[in-house]
């Protein structure tokens, strides 16, 4: 495997809280990587009223597109791919999405609705309705190194709480990584 396809975190979902997830990672100096077939029930709202920031609202799929780039400025890959398969492989992950391979030392699910990725790592689904991942207040699952963040955890289906988690996690992240207090201010 070349140096291309090693990645310190790879998240699967792009929605508001993968994508904020790695935006913080990406502007640590992470190498992170984002798989996102975009499905992301926002993209399909008209109008997002209550996100903080816009105050006429903004489109699902508007705002989406602005949180890639933004992401993307600072460094994250983004792949329009499905992750297929996830496997822990020396300390980290194997990460499968079509012809892809790729690895990495942390694996973030940020999926939403889709948990079979997590159940395939042995995660077991609890919460409303079976379908959430458990996790600590740091959004570390019960398989180390894997994180989840946003809806999938079963926080409100909020946009905003769902991008504010994924930076949470990313900092936890980095934190973890650099083994010190972590905050990303600008000047
Ligand atoms: C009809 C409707 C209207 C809504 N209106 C609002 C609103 O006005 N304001 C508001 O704040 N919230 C609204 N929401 C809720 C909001 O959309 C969610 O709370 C928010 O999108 C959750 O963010 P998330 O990042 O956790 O998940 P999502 O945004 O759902 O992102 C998950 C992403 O993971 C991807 N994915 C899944 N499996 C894989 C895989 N194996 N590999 C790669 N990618 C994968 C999906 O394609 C998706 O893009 C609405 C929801 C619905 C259904």
């Amino acid at each position: 495997m070349n140096a291309a396809d090693r990645f310190d975190t790879v998240i699967a979902g792009g929605g508001a809280a993968g994508l904020s997830c790695a935006l913080f990672l990406a502007r640590a100096k992470q190498r992170v990587a984002v798989f996102d077939r975009a499905e992301s029930s926002l993209r399909r709202v008209e109008r997002v009223n209550n996100y903080l920031g816009f105050e006429e609202g903004i489109g699902g799929a508007d705002l989406l597109e602005r949180a890639r780039a933004q992401a993307q400025r600072f460094g994250a890959s983004i792949f329009d791919l499905d992750i297929d398969r996830v496997m822990q492989r020396d300390g980290g992950f194997v990460v499968r999405a079509g012809e892809r391979e790729l690895q990495c030392a942390h694996f973030v699910l940020a999926s939403n609705k889709r948990t079979d990725l997590a159940v395939a790592l042995g995660l077991a689904l609890g919460g409303h309705g079976g379908r959430f991942v458990e996790v600590d207040p740091q959004g570390r699952t019960r398989v180390e190194r894997c994180w989840a963040t946003g809806r999938i955890t079963g926080l409100p289906s909020q946009a905003i709480v769902s991008a504010g988690h994924g930076a949470q996690v990313a900092i936890n992240i980095i934190e973890q990584v650099r083994g010190e207090y972590y905050v990303d201010h600008d000047r």
